[in-house]
């Protein structure tokens, strides 16, 4: 039953219906007056989303895209930077560092364990002659659904007076991330995560500071070039042709969001993660990492070896047509990862974590009372 496919992966993310149509509207041009006033108000939405009064870029282009534009618009070859490294992605902006010359350092802790900001402390104030031009950090790490410090990091590299970098994809609309109060310089992320539309759009905030960094990077840019973004979008425009129906679909989601209102998105992204770890360790499975830094967008479980994970997954999608998402790299067929991140309801954590509770019991799985994970999620929702 393809239509009846329940996508709980940490992206793409589930779309509405409106911003569905909005995509299946014939485009307009990208220069065009009633182009420009969609530009207009979405620049102004998207600040809103990232709680900045500064520049909010829009590329087409994936998260990845976004997050590399962060790097090399700011920074020069042989510039060195500490880059927190706990995950798939903070390994990927390692390597982006490692493609363009850049000096990273990796400050690294275990999968599934948090980046310790005493390591970044340290690091920082040996760092006398202001070596260190930036520090990367990713908010949430998707790969292991844990989140990191970044208020505390942050607090050390403005003591210090180097850039921030972060990855925000899967915690920018679902977690605060108050990018101007904690004076955050950069900050990248992607479409199909919280923003609630499919893959194609890429956005980096760019505060002052990074500005001033701007002037003298001198690593190779083009399409990629944010000082040219940051010119068309003055005139609510973009340099090249944009993803036009993808901006449409933007303007619509973002609508619906400031409707919500960012106090009961992050309310109900930490809800929902709630439910789904009561449920989870209700039906006697483990947690991937622990519970005071549990990303509210993504739950990584590490199922025992009589109900692997990709069984599970299998079953899943089969008789239930609902997509989890599997470990990656080093935690392939370890651990299985629930999405709960962006259009995402009760009803669907409820679904989630009862069809979770049969393929358990269809693996044999069944050292805990059938009902057991619903019971517990229906707990947190009707507290
Ligand atoms: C999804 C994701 C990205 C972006 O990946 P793309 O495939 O390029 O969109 C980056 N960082 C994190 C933490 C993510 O979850």
């Amino acid at each position: 039953m393809d239509d009846k496919l329940m996508l709980m992966i940490p992206g793409p993310t589930p779309v509405p219906e409106k911003a569905l149509l909005a995509l299946a509207k014939s485009p307009i041009g990208h220069r065009s007056g009633d182009f420009t006033k969609v530009m207009a108000d979405v620049t102004d939405r998207l600040k809103w989303l990232h709680q900045t009064k500064n520049e909010v870029l829009l590329l087409s282009a994936s998260g990845t895209g976004a997050m590399e534009a962060g790097i090399i618009n700011f920074l020069s070859k042989g510039d060195r930077v500490l880059v927190g490294e706990n995950g798939k992605f903070g390994e990927r902006w390692g390597e982006v560092c490692d493609a363009y010359g850049i000096n990273a350092e990796r400050i690294k802790a275990e999968w599934g364990k948090p980046l310790d900001p005493e390591d970044f402390r340290a690091k920082l104030e040996a760092d006398t002659n202001k070596e260190i031009k930036a520090v990367i950090i990713t908010h949430s790490e998707t790969s292991t659904g844990v989140v990191n410090d970044l208020e505390t990091i942050n607090r050390h590299v403005k003591a210090h007076g180097a850039l921030i970098m972060v990855d925000a994809v899967t915690s920018l609309g679902a977690m605060n991330v108050p990018i101007d109060a904690w004076e955050l310089d950069v900050v990248a992320s992607g479409s199909q995560k919280g923003y609630m539309i499919p893959p194609g759009l890429g956005f980096v905030a760019v505060g002052p500071k990074a500005w001033e960094a701007y002037k003298t990077a001198d690593l190779p840019k083009y399409y990629l070039d944010l000082g040219a973004a940051k010119k068309a979008i003055a005139k609510n425009s973009t340099p090249f042709t944009t993803a036009v129906n993808m901006v449409m679909a933007l303007q619509v989601s973002l609508q619906m969001m400031q409707e919500e209102g960012l106090e009961q998105i992050f309310a109900r992204h930490a809800r929902h993660r709630n439910a789904t770890r009561a449920a989870i360790k209700a039906m006697g499975l483990s947690l991937f990492g622990p519970d005071d830094c549990a990303s509210a967008s993504i739950t990584a479980v590490a199922p025992p070896e009589s109900a692997p994970a990709e069984e599970i997954r299998a079953i899943m999608k089969k008789q239930y047509d609902i997509i989890l998402a599997g470990g990656q790299s080093q935690l392939a067929g370890k651990i299985f990862r629930i999405g709960h991140l962006g259009f995402v309801c009760d009803r669907d954590i409820l679904t989630a974590v009862s069809a979770i509770e049969s393929a358990l019991q269809q693996l044999g799985h069944n050292s805990f009372t059938p009902g057991a994970g619903t019971k517990a999620a229906i707990e947190v929702f009707s507290a």
